[in-house]
C-alpha cells in the first residue's frame, strides 16, 4: 500500500508573485562570483520573484567542469537576502550541506535530480531537515518514476520535513528530442492527482535546455495548474560557467512572465460550469461505451486464446498485430487522430489481450 505523506499546502507558504498567485524562484544556475551573483539579484528585484536560486555545489555529468563554489557562496547569497529582501535557495545533496544552508539562513533548499533517485541520499537529507524550518522541493528523479520520486516525498514527510513541494524538470531520454529533457507530462500529472495538496513546480529552463522553449515550456505547465516556476537567470548568460544556452537575462525573464498568462483552477461564472458539467456528462456517456466495448473485446479474445491452446497455435501472432496496427493507424488519419495516440492505446489494448491469452 502506498504510504500518503501528510502534507498540506496549508503548511506551505509560498509568497505569491507578480504572475497570478504563483511563485516565481529565479537566479543563475551557478553562483559563480560575488560580483556575478549580486549583479543578477540586483536586476530581479525589479521582476517580482520570490525566491533568489544559486547553485553552489554542482552535480556535473562529467568530472572537470564546474563543479561549484561551495560554502564561500552562502556569504553572496546572505548579502543577497539582505541588500535585496529576497529570500534564498540552494541545491543540497549531503547532511553538510544542509548544515551549511541552516546556519547561513538559507530559506530553501531542493534536492536535484541525480540526489532523488538515490535513496541513501535522501533518507540522509530528510534527517538532516527532520524538524527545521526550511522548505525542502524534492525535483524528478531524472528516471520518470512516479514512485522514486513520492518515495522521497515520503521519506521527507516521514522524518518530520512539514514544508515539502516538488518541482517537475524532466526526464533523461537516450532519443534524440527537442528538449534537453523529455517533459514526460503525464507523469507530473500523475504525481499531481496522487498528491493534489503538495506544491506542484515546473523548472522549464533544465526542461528546455534552450532559452527559446522556456516560454512554451512555462506557458504548458500554467495551463496545467501548477503552483510556480523556477527558471534559470544569469546577468550575462553567455559567460555563465554552467548551462549557458539556457539562461535568461533578468530582463528577459520580465518580459517571459509578461507574456504568460495563469488559468483560473476553477471557472468562476455559472453559465461556463454548467457548460462544462453538461460536457462531462457527455463525456461519462462516452467512457462507458468505451469501457462496454473493451469488455466486449475482451471476451472475443478469451475465445480466441481458449481457440489457440486447443489448437496448439502460439499466443504472439506477429502478422496479426503489425496488420491490426497498420489498419488502425490509416483509420486514425480519416478521424483526424493522431498516429501516435492512437497506436499506444491500441499497444496498450494488445498486450492486455495478450496477457489474457497466456
Ligand atoms: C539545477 O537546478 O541547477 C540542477 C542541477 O537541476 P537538475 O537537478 O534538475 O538537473
Ligand atoms: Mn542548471
Amino acid at each position: 500500500m502506498l504510504f500518503l505523506p501528510l502534507i498540506s499546502k496549508q503548511l506551505l507558504t509560498f509568497e505569491c508573485d507578480m504572475l497570478e498567485n504563483k511563485t516565481i524562484i529565479a537566479g543563475p544556475c551557478s553562483a559563480e562570483s560575488r560580483e556575478q551573483v549580486l549583479k543578477t539579484a540586483e536586476g530581479l528585484t525589479s521582476v517580482g520573484i520570490s525566491y533568489f536560486r544559486a547553485g553552489l555545489w554542482k552535480p556535473r555529468t562529467r568530472p572537470g567542469c564546474f563543479e561549484g563554489v561551495g560554502e564561500k557562496g552562502l556569504e553572496w547569497m546572505r548579502e543577497v537576502k539582505q541588500k535585496y529582501g529576497l529570500k534564498i535557495a540552494t541545491e543540497v545533496a549531503f547532511r553538510e550541506h544542509v548544515e551549511m544552508c541552516l546556519s547561513a539562513g538559507v530559506d530553501l533548499v531542493w534536492i536535484g535530480a541525480r540526489t532523488t533517485s538515490n535513496p541513501f541520499l535522501v533518507q540522509e537529507l530528510a534527517e538532516a531537515l527532520g524538524g527545521k524550518n526550511i522548505k525542502v522541493l524534492v525535483k524528478n528523479p531524472i528516471n520518470p518514476d512516479v514512485d522514486l520520486w513520492a518515495g522521497a516525498v515520503d521519506r521527507l514527510t516521514r522524518a518530520g520535513v512539514r514544508n515539502v513541494g516538488v518541482i517537475h524538470r524532466g526526464f533523461s531520454s537516450y532519443q534524440k528530442i527537442k528538449y534537453r529533457n523529455a517533459p514526460g507530462w503525464q507523469i507530473a500529472i500523475e504525481f499531481r492527482q496522487r498528491y493534489p495538496d503538495v506544491p506542484f513546480f515546473c523548472d522549464p529552463s533544465h526542461l528546455a535546455g534552450r532559452k527559446d522553449y522556456i516560454l512554451e515550456l512555462s506557458q504548458k505547465s500554467l495551463d496545467l495548474g501548477l503552483d510556480g516556476l523556477m527558471i534559470e537567470t544569469h546577468c550575462s548568460p553567455s559567460q555563465a560557467l554552467s548551462d549557458s544556452g539556457q539562461q535568461l537575462t533578468p530582463s528577459e525573464l520580465k518580459c517571459l512572465l509578461d507574456s504568460l498568462s495563469a488559468r483560473k483552477p476553477l471557472p468562476t461564472s455559472e453559465d461556463v460550469r454548467s457548460r462544462l458539467e453538461e460536457m462531462r456528462r457527455d463525456m461519462d456517456v462516452i467512457d462507458t461505451r468505451i469501457l462496454q466495448d473493451l469488455t466486449d473485446r475482451m471476451d472475443i479474445s478469451r475465445q480466441m486464446g481458449h481457440l489457440k491452446k486447443a489448437e496448439g497455435i502460439s499466443v504472439i501472432q506477429t502478422g496479426r498485430w503489425n496488420s491490426l496496427l497498420e489498419r488502425v493507424c490509416e483509420e486514425s488519419k480519416k478521424y483526424g487522430l493522431r498516429e501516435d495516440y492512437v497506436k499506444s492505446i491500441f499497444s496498450i489494448i494488445h498486450d492486455a489481450s495478450i496477457d489474457e491469452q497466456d
